[in-house]
């Protein structure tokens, strides 16, 4: 065995997308990019969803416990133990065969042989993980005498909660057995790359290219992106296909500057050019001012916040079902003064009957409700028409009296290129409340304001909750805030 540490399923997956990053993680693992905050709670939920799939096949013995974190040799050596001692049900289950590594999340001794169960917190199988599904089939079938299948467990879409969770339903079995059979041979070729890749110990000589956001956003972007941080670069556009802006990047076109913006026939994409050569915002006066005209006052600007939860919680529910919990409605007072309100739902029970009849009662005064993509909004009101029927005719009102600023932005009517391609609230906040971004808030996305709620769940210290709530809140009343002061920022646009 080499000196390196054996290959992992990562790695491995790391090695299709780009040999750099193979290699930059393997051998200068410190150029990695500091793990977002999204991304350590997506990575998170994994784990948890993987801990409570063990339940499908109780008992087991995880070789991981009681050892020192990482120490794959000794997980390897313990499973073999448990293997010899006749242990039938193994978590983590963990094998090295020619300086590959695979750890299975559930190893089965069954009476046709072992199966491994892969799990998944996510209701889709998608290609990277039917592809380190078929690594790790390599390293078991080279490994194990009798495996009789490999299977990808996933959320079943089609899983309603009703009682107690039924784990046998609520995950759904796929094997991959055929796949990895049929690519045992692709495996072992590419297996031997990335390792000849680690042996000529020099970095290799990759340019960057749309492969760095396929199939994940590469993890060494700071090391390879850095000269790409100027704001006059081409990446700095948005709306425009990773392919497309290659391709102008290898035509030499590297920076904004350099684009002949009248030979554009996008006219979003001309506007963000000329905004950017220009250093100076641009818009298109008529068009705002004709979509402004729609506007009725007295308006108020509101913001949703959802949770998807892996496992359904409410009666009724599937994995990964929205479920509203948070609202914020910001309108201005007598004075002028923007004043925030919000609703937020307790965790511990459904009440999506309450949150709904807040909205609407909070809204009912109100000719505009002004919204940042309706998007999310209407999939909300759309679910509450079909739980509460008794409530359409409310939601109907509700709903058209939505407007959605969204479109002024998606549709080019305006841009800055301090948005350096950004058209999200979040990218719109520095220019249109300078001082008063997301930056400084304990929360500053959707997703991260989703799982700060599930932890809600496991928290029993009165303070610590109290905490999490004015985080939220805090969190909502600014998306709703900066909402209803885009408007206002547009309409000073119209002179
Ligand atoms: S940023 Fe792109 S080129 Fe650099 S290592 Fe990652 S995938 Fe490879």
């Amino acid at each position: 065995m080499s000196s390196q540490k054996p290959i992992s399923k990562s790695a491995f997956i790391k090695a299709e997308q780009c040999l750099k990053h193979f290699y930059l993680y393997k051998n200068h693992y410190y150029l990695r990019d500091p793990l977002s905050k999204e991304k350590q709670l997506v990575f998170k939920r994994g784990i948890d969803v993987g801990i409570y799939a063990q339940q499908m096949f109780p008992g087991g013995v995880d070789v991981t416990a009681g050892s020192v974190k990482h120490d794959t040799p000794a997980f390897a050596q313990k499973t073999q133990e448990a293997i010899r001692n006749g242990v039938k049900v193994i978590y983590e289950a963990t094998f090295i065969y020619d300086d590959l590594l695979a750890m299975v999340d559930i190893l089965v001794l069954h009476e046709e042989g072992w199966c491994a169960y892969e799990v998944k917190s996510s209701l889709k199988i998608s290609e990277t993980y039917v592809k380190d599904a078929c690594f790790q089939y390599y390293v078991l079938k080279h490994s194990l005498n009798n495996l009789s299948d490999f299977c990808l467990l996933t959320m079943n879409p089609n899983y309603v909660k009703h009682g107690a969770i039924d784990i046998h339903q609520l995950f759904k079995k796929t094997s991959v057995k055929k796949d990895a059979e049929k690519n045992l041979s692709y495996f072992s070729y590419k297996a031997q790359l990335a390792k000849s890749t680690l042996e000529q110990q020099k970095i290799p000589d990759i340019q960057i290219g749309p492969h760095c956001f396929t199939p994940y956003t590469c993890d060494f972007m700071g090391t390879c992106w850095k000269h790409e941080e100027r704001d006059e670069s081409i990446f700095n556009l948005g709306k425009v296909s990773k392919q497309e802006l290659f391709e102008l990047y290898h035509s030499g076109q590297k920076s904004i500057s350099q684009i002949d913006a009248t030979r554009l026939e996008k006219a979003s994409l001309r506007m963000q050019v000329e905004a950017v050569q220009q250093n100076h915002e641009m818009y298109n006066r008529e068009a705002i001012a004709q979509f402004l005209q729609q506007v009725k006052t007295p308006m108020c600007s509101i913001d949703i916040e959802v949770w998807s939860p892996a496992l359904p919680l409410y009666e009724g529910t599937k994995p990964f079902e929205q479920i509203p919990f948070l609202f914020s409605l910001a309108a201005p007072d007598e004075s002028g003064t923007i004043r925030s309100s919000y609703f937020l739902k307790e965790i511990a029970e459904d009440k999506r009957e309450q949150f709904l009849v807040a909205l609407l009662n909070a809204t009912d005064s109100y000719e505009s409700i002004l919204v940042y993509d309706k998007t999310l909004e209407e999939q909300v009101l759309n679910k509450c028409g079909i739980l509460f029927p008794q409530y359409i005719e409310r939601i109907t009102y509700f709903k058209k009296r939505i407007i959605d600023l969204f479109e002024v932005i998606d549709k080019g009517y305006y841009y800055h290129p301090l948005m350096k391609g950004n058209f999200s609230l979040k990218g719109l906040a520095p220019i249109v409340d300078p001082g008063a971004g997301f930056e400084n808030l304990a929360i500053q996305s959707g997703i991260t304001a989703m799982y700060t709620y599930e932890a809600l769940l496991s928290v029993s210290n009165e303070l610590e909750t109290e905490a999490i709530r004015a985080q939220l809140i805090e969190y909502c009343n600014q998306d709703a805030e900066i909402t209803l002061k885009l408007f206002h920022f547009l309409r000073a646009r119209l002179g």
